[in-house]
């Protein structure tokens, strides 16, 4: 590959995913008809590498929508009655929050700071969603199991957790029974082109979609569930993705095993932005800080942007009110050990 993209999405796609695109071409997987006995066996396949891959508990349902925007929507128009928690720190919490508004009677908006613990104590009891963005891309914090599992107490048991888990599912070894809803794009740790996302939901986010009863939009949630029980989609879907997926994860070693190369791998990045001056990261607490995204301050981003682009390697801008000082740098399964060695050399050589 020419460039390597360190990018928190789209970023840098597995490299296999040249040959698998060359045999979806040669077995005809990118013209397959969507109702066809070979799509509903593939989505079958897919599903199933899924739960095996990503410990996904056997009562809850997987589907395939086409983004992490898509699911915002889906949770506002199916599973929310009047008004749902929205508890954000970031870019991408805020936009979910501002996404929704536009679709149901009320928002409660519960913004925090970046260097704070997501605020268990402010759970409104009247709303029917809790919302949270378990690492916000924009800023790279993180929500812990911890802090998900005190969410779950504090909250009245009719109330669905969902969570935006676009850059941590496939990187982070997540125990999803701690929340209703989780989806992600495919764009982010699962190391694939963008235009696919995956929803994970609970027994209870099933109910809460059949009470409600939505059937107004062509992604209501029961038609969604409809389909997928049949194997099958409520749109032509991005075959070509799900296949992709399928082969890709077929690879894996399984979540855990990815876990534990992501948590040596921020170690070693940790050590080596502790010995350079010039970086600092922008999430002070170590315990908020993401796995997967790496956000850091430093005098002139540009520069070290122009620096990696030199070199083949791409790296992220800031988002947003950190866009002047910081930059962002992905670190996600499908990069490998040795273009981290590489892009580090290099902001070695001219950072120190
Ligand atoms: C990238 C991202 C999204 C948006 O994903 P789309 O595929 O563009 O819908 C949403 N939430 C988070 C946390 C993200 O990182």
């Amino acid at each position: 590959m020419r460039v390597i993209s360190f990018y928190p999405g789209p970023s840098r796609v597995y490299s296999k995913v040249t040959e698998y695109i060359y045999e979806a071409y040669m077995d005809g997987i990118m013209s397959i008809n969507h109702r066809s006995q070979d799509f509903m066996k593939l989505y079958a396949d897919t599903r199933s590498v899924l739960v095996e891959k990503l410990d996904v508990p056997e009562d809850y349902q997987v589907v395939f929508v086409s983004a992490a925007t898509e699911c915002w929507e889906i949770i506002a128009q199916s599973l929310t009655r009047e008004s749902s928690q929205h508890f954000h720190n970031g870019a991408f919490g805020k936009k979910w929050a501002e996404y929704t508004d536009k679709l149901t009677s009320q928002v409660v908006s519960t913004p925090f700071d970046l260097n704070e613990a997501l605020p268990v104590t402010a759970v409104d009891l009247t709303a029917d969603v809790l919302c949270v963005t378990q690492c916000e891309t924009s800023n790279g914090t993180y929500v812990s199991e911890a802090t998900l599992k005190q969410l779950g107490d504090a909250r009245n048991t009719d109330q669905l957790i969902a969570v935006d888990a676009t850059s941590s599912l496939g990187g982070v070894d997540i125990n999803l029974r701690l929340a209703d809803v989780w989806f992600a794009s495919v764009q982010k740790c699962f190391g694939l082109p963008a235009g696919m996302a995956i929803m994970i939901l609970s027994p209870d986010a099933v109910r809460r979609a059949e009470v409600l009863a939505d059937k107004k939009h062509y992604n209501s949630l029961l038609w969604i569930l409809e389909n997928a029980s049949k194997n099958q989609s409520h749109h032509t879907p991005n075959v070509l993705d799900i296949y992709l997926l399928y082969r890709t994860q077929l690879k894996s070693k399984g979540i855990a095993k990815t876990d534990h190369k992501l948590t040596e791998r921020l170690k070693y990045w940790d050590q080596f932005f502790e010995d350079l001056d010039y970086f600092e990261w922008l999430v002070e607490n170590p315990a908020l800080r993401s796995k997967t995204v790496m956000a850091l301050k430093c005098p002139e981003p540009e520069k070290v942007k122009k620096k990696a682009r030199n070199a083949d390697f791409v790296i992220g801008n800031g988002y947003g009110p950190w866009r002047e000082d910081t930059i962002r740098i992905a670190n996600f399964p499908a990069i490998k050990g040795k273009e981290i060695e590489g892009l580090s050399k290099l902001l070695r050589k001219y950072f120190n």
